[in-house]
């Protein structure tokens, strides 16, 4: 019913942006126009309520974290212990790096006291008095634009001592990363802002029973946290009132590739990709869709048979794939397969950490049969091989990279094997890359 009520809907409605909703504006970025749209009242509705009552609001919400593993914002916050004499920490990731993903940078940019107001009300709801956001290095305007946003904040009252009279103390740090892929995960992140070389911890424990600095600490999504100010302004039932039942409210696609308008999309979660390029003007003039991720090159690929699977983290795991950050990044029949996974599997193998064996070992060996694959020197065992070295990596590493490295040499086998074929016959690529934007 959900994906007949998506149907109909107008567009206007489809892209009712609220995490958007004013990015275009003149100085959208500062307190005055944030307050002119609203910011800062969901804080004082959240301060006037109990913090483990903000906890359940946000958990009927159905809110579900944005950064790609879908995991309740709500139940997160509970998972802190209270009254355990330890301090808490809320710690915000912004290391936003999975190939195609380009949402929470641009709401940084253009809308940094979403999350600043988020981080207040999460701090207030778990009872932390310091919160970090840890910011991908490179993005030196969006770091810039984030220390003014904290600054303005702590002028107001919003942070620092006794936010709005509330009796809440609140320092919020911001800290800029090296970029490391590794980095965006959880517990690498942990232990690259304590200082050390990034690299991922066993888990359990999980951050919320063991974080920073070995405290209870809650990691979310940029975007997650965004989110939550709206949920408290408008409504549980309002954010409910979008989306799907297990999935709800509205979230941003990251739309990339071969089509005519890429960019951020605001939208509800169970909406199409079919929906999407229809709205945003479709693949470029010309051209047809071949294969697509739904959220990034961590997350199996689609085929054009798929352009109807609801994105949401049901829908797309019925299909066969994962939601992830729902980086929907298209190519058209121009782009060689093997190309776009070898690339994709270089990327992996440059950000292998090394902590394990499988990951480490098999991205390197994945890389140099699909190079030669490419290259027109490879065997048709090669392929056997490509699945074997991808199976070893797949539920055997040590974090979600390995088996994101696996992904789109799963996929790519599945739909689109005869290409790899055509390659060894052939001796080498039948594609032009000149034809081709996106691997140019
Ligand atoms: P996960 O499913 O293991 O965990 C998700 C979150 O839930 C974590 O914060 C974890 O601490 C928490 N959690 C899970 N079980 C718990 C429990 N029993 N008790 C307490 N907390 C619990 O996923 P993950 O390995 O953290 O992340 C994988 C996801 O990251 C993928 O879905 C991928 O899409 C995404 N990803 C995102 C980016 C990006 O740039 N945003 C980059 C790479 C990967
Ligand atoms: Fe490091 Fe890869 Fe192992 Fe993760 S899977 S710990 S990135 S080597």
């Amino acid at each position: 019913t959900l994906a007949a009520e998506l149907k109909d809907m107008s567009p206007e409605k489809l892209l009712a942006p609220v995490l958007s909703a004013f990015w275009d504006e003149d100085r959208s970025w500062t307190l005055d126009v944030y307050r002119r749209h609203g910011g800062y009242e969901g804080l004082r509705k959240a301060l006037a309520m109990s913090p483990d009552d903000v906890i359940a609001y946000v958990k009927d919400s159905g809110l579900r974290g944005r950064g790609g593993a879908g995991f309740p914002t709500g139940m997160k916050w509970q998972f802190i212990p209270q009254g355990d004499g330890k301090p808490h920490y809320l710690v915000v990731n912004a290391d936003e790096s999975e190939p195609g993903t380009c949402k929470d940078i641009p709401l940084l940019f253009a809308n940094p006291h979403s999350l600043i107001e988020g981080i207040v009300i999460a701090c207030y709801a778990i009872r932390s008095s310091h919160a970090f956001i840890y910011l991908r290095g490179e993005v030196v305007p969006v770091l810039r634009r984030l220390h003014a946003a904290v600054r303005e904040a702590y002028a107001a009252g919003l942070l620092g001592e006794n936010v709005l009279g509330s009796g809440l103390d609140l320092e919020l740090t911001v800290h800029a990363g090296a970029g490391a892929y590794i980095c965006g995960e959880e517990t690498a992140l942990l232990d690259s802002l304590e200082g050390r070389r990034g690299q991922p911890r066993l888990r359990p424990p999980f951050p919320a029973v063991a974080g920073l600095y070995a405290c209870p600490t809650v990691v979310n999504n940029v975007e997650s946290i965004a989110s939550v100010p709206s949920i408290l302004h408008r409504g549980k039932e309002w954010f409910r009132s979008m989306g799907s039942e297990k999935s709800p409210g509205f979230t941003l696609y990251s739309l990339s590739g071969h089509v005519a308008n890429p960019g951020q999309y605001e939208a509800p979660l169970g909406i199409t990709l079919r929906q999407l390029l229809e709205m945003s003007g479709g693949m470029r003039p010309g051209h047809r869709l071949k294969f697509w991720t739904p959220g990034g090159s961590s997350t199996p690929m689609f085929t054009d048979e798929h352009l109807d699977v609801p994105l949401d983290y049901e829908g797309v795991g019925a299909a066969g794939s994962m939601l992830g950050t729902k980086a929907l990044q298209c190519f058209d029949e121009t782009t060689c397969v093997v190309r776009a996974v070898t690339r994709w599997t270089e990327f992996y193998a440059h950000e292998s950490c090394g902590k394990c064996t499988p990951c480490r070992e098999g991205t390197y060996w994945l890389v140099q049969l699909l190079r030669d694959i490419e290259a027109g020197k490879g065997r048709m065992s090669d392929l056997d091989k490509l699945n074997d070295i991808a199976d070893n990596i797949n539920g055997k590493s040590f974090c979600a990279l390995g088996d994101g490295a696996a992904s789109p040499i799963f996929s790519s086998l599945k739909y689109f094997r005869e290409e790899y074929e055509q390659h060894i016959t052939g001796r080498g690529c039948p594609f032009d890359p000149a034809k081709s934007t996106a691997w140019a």
